[in-house]
């Protein structure tokens, strides 16, 4: 099916930050997979732990317990400090999942409320009720009926916030930082509001981690940089390293799903889980978010420099999230394209997340060169863009 314009490259091969396509050409990869690729292209860890559970056992069923489900349950549940663990296969399952947990509390806790209050601009997927959720503008009116139960306040402002919970309201979900709006950072002061009137009002926080969860921040989770601590958190993409997962974690006080209520064919699959552990092991190695945290650093600084050397905008993210704003006059996707088709030996990947904001979500494990190397293609492909004509 037609889902949108892609350009022509069909890719074959990947290394770390490096992927090939089809008729050889090579390219920094600063998107990879959509920031999924925790370890970048082709990690032996994963490829190790992917062949040998597949030469075990790919799935026992969603009615039995299997041995990877259950040790990824625990090293989630150990390395967040949150007591139980849902593992599906993507971020809008995990946030479905995290919605279904609030609105069973508000039956239990308050009386029937089910309304969660959302952000502006904020993303929590594609169902139809994680569009109903998502703040992007015009997405929850594509397949009317929307889902109800969702209201959405502006982003980093609490007065909004406190006007809108009410007797039907059960919960607040938020981005922390909100990446497909172009990684625009919540205010910690604002988050910590949020958890103050969640605790005043007996509301659930709900922290979609999906994007900026398993290291991607410099941290194993984004919300420990908020001082916060959230009843429920939804993760996905990096948490896979590539492969389909996604996972809910909350406190014990929240899980009141009763047997029945919640499933799925794929959950805890064996094979998903065992990649998803492989990634963890290497996240939690003593040093790795340092070294995370000192590469965003890094490249935060080359960003700040291409900036005001080509006249930008600012730089925003944490980590290894990190978004150039543009000026209106230059659009994310033609740098996008000019970096990818750089006449030199190889191009260069970025995502166009907003007209005006050009992300870049390399692989943790990206090297000091690497950085360097990215910081340079981008200064080249800039050229080519605001080169007068
Ligand atoms: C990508 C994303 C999702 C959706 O995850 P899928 O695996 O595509 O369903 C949800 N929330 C955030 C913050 C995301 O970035």
């Amino acid at each position: 099916m037609r889902l949108g314009p892609r350009p022509p490259n069909v890719f074959v091969r990947g290394q770390g930050s490096w992927l090939w396509d089809a008729q050889g050409r090579r390219h920094l990869d600063a998107v990879q997979g959509w920031a999924v690729n925790t370890l970048g292209h082709a990690p032996p860890q994963i490829a190790q732990a992917l062949a040998r559970q597949a030469g075990l056992l790919l799935q026992a069923g969603p009615g039995f317990h299997n041995a990877p489900a259950l040790a990824l349950a625990e090293r989630l549940a150990a390395l967040s400090g949150l007591d139980r663990v849902f593992i599906g296969t993507s971020g809008a399952e995990a946030n479905e999942g995290a919605v279904k947990l609030a609105r069973k509390w508000g039956q239990q806790q308050r009386g029937g409320a089910a309304t969660v209050i959302s952000f502006s601009h904020s993303f929590h997927g594609r169902t139809l009720a994680m569009m109903a959720a998502s703040g992007k503008p015009g997405f929850g009116a594509i397949f009317p009926p929307a889902v109800p139960g969702f209201v959405h306040c502006p982003y980093n402002q609490l007065a909004p916030v406190r006007e809108a919970i009410g007797p039907d309201t059960v919960a607040v979900m938020l981005e922390l930082l909100q990446g497909e709006a172009g990684v625009v950072a919540a205010e910690p002061a604002f988050v910590q509001g949020l958890r103050a009137l969640c605790d005043e009002h007996g509301l659930l926080l709900i922290v979609d981690e999906v994007q900026t969860g398993i290291g991607r921040c410099g941290t194993l989770l984004a919300h420990t940089q908020f001082g916060i601590t959230p009843d429920i958190v939804t993760l996905g993409k990096g948490l896979g390293g590539g492969v389909p997962i996604g996972a809910v974690l909350a406190r014990e006080a929240v899980c009141r799903l009763a047997p029945g209520d919640q499933g799925g064919t794929y959950h805890g699959n064996a094979l998903v889980c065992a990649a998803a552990l492989a990634v963890l092991e290497v996240v939690a190695q003593p040093g790795f978010l340092a070294g995370v945290q000192a590469r965003g650093e890094q490249l935060a600084a080359g960003l700040r420099a291409l900036s005001s050397r080509h006249g930008l905008g600012a730089v925003h993210g944490r980590g290894l999230l990190r978004a150039l704003a543009l000026p209106p006059t230059l659009a994310s996707g033609l740098v996008a394209d000019a970096a990818r088709t750089l006449p030199g030996d190889c191009g260069l990947l970025v995502n166009p997340a907003q007209p005006q904001r050009l992300r870049l979500m390399p692989a943790l494990t990206i090297s000091d060169g690497e950085i360097h190397q990215l910081l340079q293609l981008l200064d080249e492909a800039l050229v080519v863009c605001t080169r007068p004509v």
